[in-house]
């Protein structure tokens, strides 16, 4: 997805190894202004590749299809008779209000109507029809009262005295809130902003040495949960999602709800009811003002491209995305001083380093790399463009695809006219009707080739610096009774200052977004002079050092980081391995060697087993679960209880307790429970789950902290008061230092203390 589409990406192999030996050879050598003018010479001479990219990109249309409203309704329908619920709302989504008109008048199963009734006074809410808001409501209401006792578990209720607060204040002040949902509660964060690094906390100083390059240090100590950088995205780009991959097939689109279905293409805030973009099918917004404000800055230009962005994938849009953002006259600039010796930019390093740095010491941040003539770093396109693009160390077809990929996509943007907006030169208006230009296989002019070099860079730089946002998405088939969430990833961005944190597999910091915003904490307390580390991704708890450093050689360096240092020195196994390991068949020690056959750990057993054949297992077992889950899905619960149930017992015959999977079995069997209310039966098998998830993870890590919040969840709704409050306290302890006392899932607890508090009244209204 952050590369081209694999059939681009095979073409250019191919045209690679068909060059003259000569030819590569100085495109291997080529700075990134020759190769930009070697790849606009080698495209000119193929014009049957041109050709061929523009094929494929018949294959991801962006075209408005004034049709697609209606099929997908139908789709919808379809799903809502096989009993396909969540799916339903999902593909509901796209067409939003009327449908859960449609939905409702479908006959909904009564157990689930409230939750579209609520999603609805939702939807009104947001776009500001109060008057409906309330008349749904009302209905909801009184349906409650009708049904009475315990068809409508107390998280909807919570839900629905939430919407009445909102509705009560919107009343009061008309004016559209922006955004947010709440963020009143919780004490204030302490925060004093360093003087020297924009979005940085005045705690940290940046440091530079030959080993570490660019760095931030601790200049205090920390406590846990104290935030230390918190930065907009310079730019960010939304990934389109898994779904967006079209099959040729007889269905013309897509069924699942994709990312661009669900969030803002421009602010990344999840959509309710959602502005489309005028001109093409792919950008939604969540207001009219982003989407404005989205069109003026890069929409214009990046409209009429859609498909080509789509194939040519996400690492080109976000280049293309951050030259129209910095505007042409500041990327001029830098990329001309990069060829007037620049130090820090002609300064190609040989030695491997941790990101982003150049190799010019200096004194102070004055010397540092990225900094203003000040001596202080900005997350600005003047940082962004001294990000390390290890022009040296991509493998040569690696630099060649992208240099084909950028030449492309600016030979698009001149045949379509749009180089005058590339160039700032016109107003939107006069941008809005592009005139298109036939030669497509025209010269660049010289304007472009500096954008297309500047892009090359960008590209090359993704590669160690692009920052993943993600999301906590709603998973699976809850009725809303427990909100099952996993992280997401929902764009691709980059961060100037959070790039100049080094990477270690057992960070001491933890990354949160919100919109595109991200919040760097201290997960642990951080005494002064420490380094302040994030993960890039392998984590010690999830991956053997093996599979990490494998991972980390798209960054160019070698991981030294005390997991790493251990694991590979001692010879010492990893604890991935240790707990996610096989049992013996027999005795249930635990199975060792490294070879192909395993044997029993117990000496008086002496079984042995092939791994070939227990790893065959271990996947038959995965496929079990994903049935289970299918069924779960499809709301047959008895069965898929019936079935994890007896994966659990196939388990224990082969998998270590400790297994992960172990964890996942009971977690799926809590959430099979909580939909079918039986709240103590979920919360029993939640607290297995709990168990093995603190055992990979720690106590503190944000993956037990949101076990937590779904026990608190279960407890909640099963009234069980006591142990309800205790759990969100435990809960709280935790996410908080991961994602700040105002993140949603903080809120969350606390409107569900205050609901716990009230309780006496509202077991009186449900009896
Ligand atoms: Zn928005
Ligand atoms: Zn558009
Ligand atoms: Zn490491
Ligand atoms: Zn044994």
């Amino acid at each position: 997805m952050a590369l081209p589409v694999a059939e681009w990406q095979g073409r250019a192999a191919r045209l690679w190894a068909a060059l003259e030996p000569a030819l590569r050879e100085r495109l291997e050598a080529a700075s990134l202004q020759d190769a930009v003018r070697l790849g606009c010479d080698v495209l000119r001479s193929k014009e049957e590749e041109e050709a061929a990219l523009e094929q494929l990109c018949h294959r991801a249309p962006t075209d408005k299809k004034p049709e697609a409203a209606s099929w997908y309704r139908e789709q919808g329908n379809r799903e809502f008779k096989r009993g396909r619920y969540q799916a339903a709302l999902r593909l509901y989504s796209k067409v939003c209000l009327e449908d859960i008109a449609r939905a409702e008048s479908h006959g909904y199963p009564d157990r689930l109507l409230p939750k579209v009734l609520l999603r609805k006074a939702e939807c009104l809410l947001c776009l500001g029809r109060l008057q409906d808001a309330q008349d749904v409501l009302r209905v909801l209401e009184s349906k409650i009262a009708l049904d009475g006792a315990m068809t409508t578990h107390l998280t909807r209720l919570k839900k629905l005295s939430q919407l009445k607060v909102k509705l009560g204040e919107k009343e009061k002040c008309p004016e559209p809130a922006r955004g947010e949902h709440g963020g009143t509660q919780g004490e204030p964060e302490i925060w004093e902003e360093n003087s020297r690094i924009s979005g940085a906390s005045s705690s940290l100083s940046l440091s530079f040495d030959a080993d570490r390059g660019r760095h931030l240090v601790a200049s205090q100590d920390m406590v846990a949960g104290q935030s230390l950088v918190k930065e907009e995205a310079f730019v960010s780009v939304l990934c389109p999602g898994d779904s967006l991959a079209l099959q040729d097939g007889d269905t013309a689109w897509d069924t699942r709800a994709t990312n661009a279905d669900l969030y803002c293409h421009r602010c990344l805030r999840q959509l309710l009811a959602s502005v489309p973009c005028q001109g093409c099918s792919y950008a939604k917004y969540c207001s009219q003002d982003c989407a404005d404000r989205a069109w003026q800055q890069y929409h214009r230009t990046e409209c009429p491209l859609g498909a080509l962005l789509l194939t040519l994938g996400v690492f080109c849009h976000v280049a293309l995305r951050t030259v129209l953002l910095a505007g042409f006259a500041e990327v001029s600039r830098l990329v001309e001083m990069s060829h007037h010796g620049d130090r820090n930019l002609q300064n190609p390093e040989g030695s491997c380093k941790p990101l982003s740095e150049a190799a010019d010491a200096g004194g102070g941040s004055r010397g540092v790399p990225g900094c203003d003539s000040s001596g202080r770093y900005q997350s600005s396109y003047q940082a962004l463009f001294h990000l390390l693009p290890h022009t040296e160390q991509h493998s040569p077809e690696h630099k060649f695809l992208c240099t084909l990929s950028v030449v492309a996509l600016c030979k698009q943007l001149q045949a379509a006219g749009l180089e005058a907006a590339v160039l700032s030169q016109e107003s939107p208006q006069q941008c809005s009707k592009p005139k298109t230009c036939e030669k497509t296989s025209e010269e660049l002019s010289p304007e472009l080739k500096t954008v297309a070099e500047a892009m090359l860079r960008h590209v090359l730089q993704l590669q160690c610096n692009a920052q993943a946002i993600t999301v906590m998405q709603e998973m699976g088939p809850g009725d809303g009774a427990v909100v099952d969430k996993k992280p997401v990833r929902l764009a691709t961005a980059f961060f100037p200052v959070l790039s100049l944190l080094n990477h270690s597999c057992c960070p001491n910091t933890s990354v949160s977004f919100s919109g595109t915003a991200a919040t760097v904490r201290a997960a642990q307390p951080i005494s002064s002079g420490q380094e302040v580390l994030h993960c890039y991704g392998p984590h010690w708890c999830r991956m053997r050092v093996a599979e990490r450093q494998q991972l980390l050689k798209q960054y160019f360096f070698e991981c030294r980081c005390p997991a790493c240092l251990q694991e590979l020195d001692s010879g010492a196994k990893s604890v991935v391995s240790i707990r996610n390991s096989f049992c013996c068949p027999k005795c249930q020690a635990q199975m060792q060697g490294e070879e192909d056959t395993l044997c029993c750990s117990n000496e008086a057993c002496a079984t042995s087993a092939s791994r070939d054949q227990l790893s065959g297992r271990l996947q038959d077992l995965q496929q079990q679960i994903k049935k289970a889950l299918e069924l779960l899905r499809v709301g047959k619960a008895d069965q898929a209880i019936k079935m994890l149930l007896k994966c659990q017992m196939d388990a224990g015959t082969f998998l270590s307790p400790e297994h992960l999977l172990m964890g996942e079995m009971e977690d799926h069997l809590a959430q099979v429970y909580a939909t079918l209310g039986k709240w103590q039966e979920a919360a029993r098998h939640l607290k297995k789950s709990i168990e093995i998830v603190e055992m990979h993870h720690g106590p503190s890590s944000v993956e037990t902290g949101h076990e937590l919040f779904k026990l608190a969840q279960i407890l909640f709704n099963g009234f069980a008061v006591s142990e309800a409050l205790s759990t969100i306290q435990r809960a709280e302890g935790i996410l908080s230092v991961h994602f700040g006392p105002q993140s949603a899932q903080m809120q969350e607890l606390q409107e569900m203390k205050a609901c716990l508090s009230e309780l006496p009244r509202n077991i009186l209204q449900r009896t």
